[in-house]
């Protein structure tokens, strides 16, 4: 019971991770945690696989995740949800207009790119992507792979990076949409690295959506961020969270484990579960 870890941020390979739950549990038990959440973007297809796998295998919990992406004001916000039902029907029809969403939107990227003169293909994308929703980590893999760019993080930084000439928003969702869409599956709603943003004017109105948490600790929040998220948290009466935001080798290194959070949190998660 001492010391109990978890680590509530992994993307899988069904969305713009490059483990498999397969991988993705084993390297969790490797590393002593004893929970885990799967919370990739816009889908939840990594989740029936993970149950069933730490069912069998155990002792690993693996907490039902998602991690929407939404708009407020043209700023990206992307909001956690935690012990959602994955078999709810609405939530299902809600996150499959939002994979729509991002189909359309990989082929706007892609004129976007070609326009500026690269030889790029939605059947490149494919090579790279065969399950789960796109997003911009497989075009700036493309794009690397291409020798278009030197890194990930140059591919974001010329083309794809919000506001970069060959940004596409979508039409995403708001932040109080996306927590009403947790709630309504039975989930918790957590702020996800709210340093992303970096506007806190926002937290108050998402607190009176129904906001149980905040992601105060995340491998981009420095020492005095994550001090500032604790105590807003405090004063709203929010959950403090935290995970490391692990994409498998999609960002570089794996960083599963790095950020943990006492096991108690799952359980204060698990208490604003609906149903
Ligand atoms: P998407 O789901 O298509 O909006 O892409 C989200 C992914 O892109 C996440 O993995 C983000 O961490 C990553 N991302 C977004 N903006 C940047 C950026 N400026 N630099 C590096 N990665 C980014
Ligand atoms: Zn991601
Ligand atoms: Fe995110
Ligand atoms: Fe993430």
């Amino acid at each position: 019971m001492l010391n109990k870890r978890a680590d509530l941020h992994i993307h899988s390979f069904f969305s713009d991770g490059t483990f498999s739950p397969e991988k993705i549990t084993k390297l969790a038990a490797q590393k002593g945690l004893s929970a885990i959440a799967i919370t990739d973007h816009d889908c939840i297809d990594a989740i029936g696989p993970s149950l069933e796998i730490a069912n069998k295998r155990g002792p690993l919990e693996v907490v039902p995740g998602v991690e929407l992406s939404c708009e407020i004001d043209g700023c990206e916000v992307h909001m956690l949800g935690y012990f959602i039902d994955y078999k709810d029907n609405n939530l299902i029809k809600a996150l499959k207009s939002l994979v729509d969403m991002r189909n359309s939107r990989m082929f706007k990227m892609l004129k976007n790119l070609t326009g500026l003169g690269m030889d790029l293909s939605i059947d490149d994308v494919k090579k790279i992507k065969s399950e789960g929703t796109y997003g911009r980590l497989h075009l700036a893999a493309l794009l690397l792979n291409k020798g278009y760019v030197r890194s990930i993080q140059e591919a974001f930084d010329k083309f794809l990076g919000f506001g970069k000439p060959c940004y596409v928003s979508g039409d995403r969702i708001s932040p109080t949409e996306a927590i009403a869409m947790i709630i309504n599956a039975g989930g918790a709603a957590v702020l996800g690295h709210p340093y992303s943003v970096n506007k806190d004017e926002y937290i108050p109105g998402f607190v009176k959506a129904g906001l149980a948490g905040i992601e105060a600790y995340h491998t981009d929040h420095p020492e005095p961020v994550v001090n500032r998220y604790k105590k807003i948290a405090e004063q709203f009466g929010l959950i403090i969270t935290g995970g490391s935001d692990c994409h498998g080798a999609g960002k570089g290194r794996a960083l599963i484990g790095n950020i943990t959070v006492p096991y108690e949190v799952v359980e204060e998660l698990r208490c604003r579960k609906v149903r």
